[in-house]
């Protein structure tokens, strides 16, 4: 069994552009949660409805990747790199952007227009460094495509033999568990990975220890293999679970690579144009 070591609720709230209200579950609030670098949960929030999409303008990543997941509401994206799409509740984007990406997410044009509740959660996973400087790629993941294991559908990874969509770079499990009051669920991994239990809202005990509330991180040990969840009121979480990546982080803003060098070498190749640009 895994134990709980921590909990934590967000390190920070801010607004990312003008379109994503974030509650921060790491790393503004110590936690380290490698191969995960970050999790953004924002909303829900209702918006108004606005002529001009609201979120981020064009910006670069180098050296991870970026996962979106919607629960609510609709949001574009589109990047240098030739990718985009627009994901509902239930669908996930998944954005290497390795060697380097430039990119924009945005609430949908008709979303936008209409307007209405948003929720969703970005998640940066880190990559190794022997795939920081690989080609971009783009997985856009529709919710029909994620398998469903009683409470769990499995985003990437496996789950009692059952596979997720995404293709990563190291071993990971990405997990979107819905439990109703009463409900139970077993996550079972592998001996040595970490592994994180964001709750987005709900009330549960995981390995017996209680977790309640909206926008609250469990961390567990990377010790044990079981995770067990009850729920005694409707819960949305996110488990984060895989294989530490233990190589050095030097990380600046949208870019995380192994050396400050690497880092100036990111800076001058997003200013010069090298990480591409998006057509307007
Ligand atoms: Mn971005």
């Amino acid at each position: 069994m895994k134990s709980v070591v921590s909990v934590h609720g967000a390190g920070s709230s801010h607004m990312v552009g003008d379109g994503f209200p974030v509650r921060n579950l790491f790393p503004s609030n110590g936690v380290d949660a490698n191969p995960f670098l970050m999790f953004d949960y924002a909303g829900p929030l209702e918006f108004a409805p606005a002529g001009e999409p609201r979120g981020v303008g064009e910006h670069p990543h180098r050296g991870f990747e970026t996962v979106t997941i919607v629960y609510e509401g609709v949001v574009a994206h589109r990047d240098s790199a030739g990718g985009g799409g627009v994901i509902g509740p239930g669908d996930v984007q998944w954005m290497t952007a390795a060697a380097g990406i430039v990119h924009e997410e945005k609430h949908e044009r008709e979303f936008a227009r209409r307007g209405g509740v948003l929720e969703m959660a970005q998640l940066w996973v880190n990559l190794p460094k022997t795939h920081k400087m690989s080609t971009p790629g783009y997985q856009a993941i529709t919710s029909a495509q994620i398998p469903v294991v009683g409470a769990v559908r499995v985003i990437a990874g496996e789950l009692d033999g059952v596979r997720g969509p995404a293709r990563t770079f190291t071993p990971i499990n990405v997990f979107d568990v819905r439990l109703t009051a009463g409900g139970r669920t077993v996550i079972t991994v592998p001996e040595g990975h970490s592994a994180a239990l964001a709750m987005l809202s709900g009330e549960v005990s995981v390995n017996g220890v209680a977790v309640s509330g909206e926008a609250q991180l469990a961390v567990l040990s990377r010790e044990g293999r079981r995770v067990e969840i009850e729920a005694q009121a409707q819960s949305k979480l996110l488990f984060l679970g895989g294989e530490p990546i233990d190589e050095p982080v030097a990380s600046y803003g949208p870019f995380v690579m192994n050396t400050q060098d690497e880092i100036r070498q990111a800076i001058d190749d997003y200013r010069a144009g090298r990480m591409g640009r998006l057509r307007p």
